[in-house]
C-alpha cells in the first residue's frame, strides 16, 4: 500500500472540490489555456495594471534573429528574465518587458539566397528591389516563429509593443543615429583590410569569424636566390603582396639586415622588400623573419601603418589571383598555392615544409574560408564612445553581474578599434547617403534597441489629440538587460555607449551576464554538431514549468550550466508534488480554504509558529536571491522548503488535526508557496490558484508578493 499521503487511492479525504481535480498535473491541458488567460487579462501591458504604481521596472528582450529557433540559451535567458519581471509585477512595480526581433542582415539574407539557389536563380538576377520584397515576404511568413515559441516559454512580455529592427519608426531612429555621428565627424570612409567572405560577398567583423583548427603545411623559402633571409608562411600565394620582411628588434640573427632594401624577382613577379624591425614578430615562429603582406593580413596592415609600408592587393574579392601576380593571374587561391609550391621547389628555393595546425577563419554564417583583403568601408570612430562606456562603469552608473566581467569589458574598450559599420548586403538599413549601396552592420541598429523600442526619438500622440508622454519619456532608461557572454562586445557594450552618447543616460542600470548552457559533459550545444537539445521537445515531454525550474535550479551565475534531462525529471516531480499538496489541502479545507483573517501570534501553537516563521524567512531569502540573480539558490530554497518542511513534515504531522489554527496555517503556507513559486513555475501555480475556493482572488500573476 502506498504511504504517500497525497495519493488519491489511499486518501480518506473526499472533499467537494476534489472531484474534478485530477491526480496528476497535466501541463499540456494547462499551459496554452493559462497563457490565453494572461493575454486576455491585458496585464502584460503596464497601463492595464491596477492601483497606483509609482515605481517602474522596464526591460527589453534580447531580440532574436528572424531566422531564429528557440534553443536552450534562449530558454535559460528568457526564464531568468521572466522570473525577475514576474516578481517585480507582484511587488507592485509598473512592469514593462518589450519583445521583438532583429532583421539579422547577413543571417536572414543567406536563408533567402539559399531558397533562390534552389529555384535556380540568385539575388543579382532578381535585382535589389525584388530581392528585398522577397525578404519581407519571408519575414512576414516565418519571421515570427520564434516569438510564438517564446509564448510557449510563458514569457510575460507586452506583445502590444513588439518591435522589429526594420519597423518604419525604427528605421528613422537608425538614420538619426547615423546623421548624429556623421555630423560629429565620427563617420568616415576608408580602405582597410577586412575579413571578407567570398560567398556572402561582404566584409564581416572579427566577432563573426569562427576560428576552426585546420591541418596545413608551413613553408620556409626565399623569394629568390639573391635574397638573404628565408621567410616562413602557411599562405605562400599572398607573398606577391609582400613589401617588407619584419624581424623582432631583439633578434640578433638579423640585426645587420635591418633597414636594407632589396629588389627581388619572386617567381617572375618583381617585389621591392625592405627589412624592418617590429615588436609584433615572434622570433620563435619559423625562421623569425615574417614576410609582411599589408593588403592581406589585418596584423600585417598594422605593421605597415607603423612602418609606413606600401600595400599591394594580389587577391580579388572572388578569391582569385589578380594582375599583380603575373603568371598566376586568374588562378583560384587554392590552385595558386599548389602551383607556387611546385614552382618554388623546382627552383630549389624551398628550405623546409612542415606539418602545421593553425586556426583557420571561417564565416560564421556560411562556413566559407575568410580572405583578408583591402576594401573601402564605412567606419565609426569609437575612441570617445569607448570613454563614455568606461566612465559609466567606473562611476558605477551601470552594475555588471557577475563582477568578473568588468575586467574583459574594460580591456576591450581600452583596445577598441574603429567600428566597420558597412556591409555589402542588400537586406538591412541602407547607409543614408546619396548613391550608397551598402547597408549598416546589424549591430549598428541593435545598439539602440533599448531606446528605439521605446519610440526614441519621436513623441507619441495621445488619444485626445494632445501630446501624451511618450514611452521614451515614461520608461527610459530601462532597468535591466541580460544576455550571454558571446555578445558582450557585439551588443551590450555598444548599447551602453550608444545610449550614453545619444541620450546622455545609461540605457539600463544593471546588466546580468548569464551562464552558457552546455551539454552534460561540458560540450558546446550546437545543432550542426548534433549536441543541441530542442527545448520545445522538452516542453512537450515534461511541461514548461519543469523546464524553467530545472534551468533556474542550476543557474548559479558563476559557472556554465551543464544540462541533463534529469533536471527536468526533477522539475516535473516537483510540479506534481506541488499539485498534490494543493489538492490535498483544498480537499481537507473545502470552502474554508481562504486567506486567514489574522494569526494571533500570542496564542499560536509552537509548531504552527515555527513553520510560519520559516515561511517568512523563506520569503525574505527568495526575494533577495532573485534580486541578486542567485536563481539557483532561490529555486533550491523553495524546493527544499516546499518538499521537506511543508509537505514531509508539517502536512504529515497535521494529518489528524482539524482545528482552525492548523487549517489557517495550511492555507497560508499553500498560498504563500504559490506566490513565491509563481515566477519560476507560472503555469502550474496559476492553474492551482484558479482551482482553490479562495474568495476575491485575482490572477496569481498580479497578486501581492509576500513581504
Ligand atoms: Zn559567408
Amino acid at each position: 500500500m502506498s504511504t504517500d499521503p497525497f495519493d488519491n487511492s489511499t486518501s480518506s479525504l473526499q472533499a467537494n472540490s476534489g472531484q474534478d481535480w485530477p491526480t496528476a498535473y497535466n501541463p499540456k491541458e494547462t499551459e496554452d489555456k493559462i497563457y490565453k488567460l494572461w493575454m486576455e487579462s491585458g496585464f502584460f501591458t503596464p497601463e492595464n495594471l491596477s492601483g497606483d504604481r509609482p515605481k517602474k521596472f522596464v526591460t527589453c528582450i534580447a531580440p532574436p534573429n528572424i531566422t531564429g529557433e528557440l534553443h536552450m540559451g534562449h530558454a535559460l535567458e528568457t526564464t531568468l528574465q521572466d522570473i525577475i519581471v514576474r516578481m517585480k509585477r507582484m511587488q507592485g512595480y509598473k512592469t514593462l518587458w518589450i519583445p521583438g526581433t532583429d532583421h539579422a542582415g547577413i543571417g536572414a539574407q543567406n536563408v533567402v539566397e539559399k531558397q533562390l539557389a534552389k529555384e535556380g536563380t540568385n539575388r543579382h538576377e532578381l535585382g535589389r528591389e525584388k530581392f528585398i520584397k522577397r525578404m519581407w515576404e519571408w519575414r512576414e511568413k516565418y519571421g515570427h516563429a520564434i516569438l510564438e515559441q517564446f509564448k510557449k516559454m510563458g514569457l510575460s512580455v507586452d506583445w502590444t509593443r513588439t518591435k522589429f529592427t526594420m519597423d518604419p519608426d525604427y528605421q528613422k531612429a537608425v538614420e538619426k543615429v547615423f546623421h548624429h555621428y556623421y555630423e560629429k565627424g565620427w563617420i568616415y570612409k576608408g580602405e582597410r583590410v577586412v575579413n571578407w567572405c567570398v560567398r556572402c560577398a561582404t566584409a564581416i567583423s572579427d566577432l563573426e569569424v569562427n576560428y576552426v583548427p585546420e591541418k596545413t603545411k608551413l613553408y620556409t623559402f626565399k623569394y629568390s636566390k639573391d635574397f638573404p633571409l628565408a621567410i616562413t608562411t602557411a599562405q605562400p600565394e599572398t607573398k606577391f603582396g609582400d613589401t617588407a620582411v619584419a624581424v623582432n628588434p631583439n633578434d640578433k640573427r638579423y640585426t645587420e639586415y635591418i633597414g636594407q632594401e632589396y629588389d627581388v624577382n619572386f617567381l617572375g613577379v618583381p617585389l621591392h622588400i625592405k627589412i624592418i624591425a617590429d615588436e609584433a614578430v615572434d622570433p620563435a615562429f619559423g625562421t623569425g623573419a615574417l614576410g609582411v603582406t599589408p593588403a592581406h593580413s589585418i596584423i600585417d596592415s598594422e605593421i605597415a601603418q607603423r612602418n609606413n609600408l606600401r600595400s599591394i592587393q594580389v587577391i580579388d574579392k572572388n578569391a582569385h589571383m589578380n594582375k599583380e601576380t603575373g603568371p598566376y593571374e586568374g588562378l583560384k587561391v587554392s590552385q595558386a598555392r599548389e602551383k607556387i609550391i611546385t614552382d618554388l621547389e623546382s627552383t630549389g628555393l624551398v628550405e623546409k615544409v612542415e606539418d602545421y595546425e593553425h586556426n583557420l577563419g571561417r564565416c560564421e554564417r556560411c562556413n566559407s574560408v575568410i580572405e583578408q583583403l583591402p576594401s573601402k568601408q564605412w567606419f565609426l570612430k569609437t575612441k570617445e564612445l569607448a570613454q563614455l562606456a568606461l566612465k559609466a562603469i567606473e562611476e558605477k552608473q551601470i552594475k555588471i553581474v557577475p563582477e568578473r566581467w568588468i575586467g574583459p569589458y574594460k580591456t576591450w574598450l581600452e583596445n577598441i578599434r574603429d567600428w566597420n559599420i558597412s556591409r555589402q548586403l542588400w537586406w538591412g538599413h541602407k547607409i543614408p547617403l546619396e548613391g550608397e549601396e551598402d547597408v549598416l552592420d546589424t549591430w549598428f541598429s541593435s545598439a539602440i534597441w533599448p531606446l528605439a523600442t521605446l519610440g526614441w526619438p519621436l513623441l507619441r500622440q495621445g488619444s485626445e489629440g494632445q501630446a501624451s508622454k511618450s514611452d521614451y519619456e515614461q520608461y527610459y532608461p530601462t532597468d535591466f538587460i541580460t544576455s550571454d557572454r558571446s555578445i558582450l562586445f557585439l551588443w551590450q557594450v555598444r548599447m551602453i555607449f550608444s545610449g550614453l552618447e545619444l541620450t546622455s543616460q545609461v540605457p539600463f542600470k544593471e546588466m546580468y551576464i548569464h551562464a552558457t548552457v552546455l551539454t552534460k559533459d561540458g560540450k558546446r550545444m550546437s545543432k550542426s554538431l548534433g549536441t543541441g537539445v530542442n527545448p520545445l521537445e522538452l516542453i512537450e515531454k515534461y511541461g514548461t514549468d519543469a523546464l524553467r525550474f530545472g534551468l533556474a535550479s542550476q543557474s548559479t551565475g558563476l559557472q556554465d550550466l551543464r544540462f541533463g534531462e534529469d533536471l527536468l525529471v526533477m522539475g516535473k516531480k516537483f510540479a506534481n508534488k506541488l499539485w498534490n499538496i494543493a489538492r490535498y489541502i483544498q480537499m481537507k479545507l473545502g470552502e474554508s480554504c481562504q486567506w486567514p483573517e489574522r494569526f494571533d501570534l500570542e496564542s499560536l501553537k509552537r509548531s504552527n509558529l515555527d513553520i510560519l516563521e520559516k515561511m517568512e524567512q523563506l520569503a525574505k531569502e527568495v526575494t533577495k536571491q532573485i534580486e541578486n540573480y542567485s536563481f539557483a539558490e532561490a529555486a533550491n530554497s523553495l524546493y527544499h522548503f516546499i518538499w521537506h518542511e511543508f509537505a514531509d513534515k508539517y502536512i504529515e504531522e497535521t494529518k489528524e488535526k482539524d482545528d482552525q489554527e492548523t487549517r489557517d496555517t495550511l492555507a497560508y503556507l499553500l498560498f504563500t508557496s504559490l506566490k513565491l513559486l509563481h515566477p519560476f513555475m507560472p503555469f502550474i501555480t496559476e492553474e492551482i490558484y484558479s482551482r482553490l475556493s479562495i474568495q476575491n482572488k485575482k490572477l496569481l500573476l498580479i497578486e501581492d508578493w509576500p513581504s
